[in-house]
């Protein structure tokens, strides 16, 4: 590979001096998200049924159902069951999302979630209605 010389980057320099940066002072610049940005999951509690499909569709295995109780129907005793999200394996594919009927989840617009905490991770909402 050529060597350059060390004066070959000097009118570059001036160059780029005079035109505006390409990348932005995050985070003390706020990020401008394209309108379908997939972010964080989010989960609303009131809407879930526990229907499973959210569990059946997710290609990561991040969705675990969890028993919360029973409910009575005709005469059996059958199982009532919420999600619990393991948010550190979801590759955010919106497939949830899309295949939940009773629209409870929603891909949010937020992303930053690097934590030390990985249990941080664990969206465990469903399961305090
Ligand atoms: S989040 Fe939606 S798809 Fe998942 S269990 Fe609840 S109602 Fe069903
Ligand atoms: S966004 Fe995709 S990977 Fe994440 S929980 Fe939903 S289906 Fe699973």
């Amino acid at each position: 590979m050529p060597r350059r010389r060390a004066g070959a980057a000097i009118p570059e320099m001036f160059r780029t001096m005079l035109e505006k940066p390409s990348t932005r002072a995050y985070p003390y610049q706020k990020v401008e998200l394209p309108a379908r940005f997939r972010g964080k999951l989010d989960i609303d509690p009131e809407r879930c049924t526990g229907c499973q499909v959210c569990a059946m569709v997710c290609p990561a295995g991040v969705i675990t159902m969890i028993d919360i109780g029973t409910r009575k129907v005709g005469d059996k005793e059958l199982p009532v069951k919420r999600p619990v999200f393991e948010l550190s394996t979801c590759i955010f594919c919106g497939e949830c999302v899309d295949n939940c009927a009773f629209k409870a989840l929603e891909m949010t617009k937020q992303f930053e979630l690097a934590t030390p905490h990985k249990e941080d991770l664990t969206m465990r909402k469903a399961l305090t209605k």
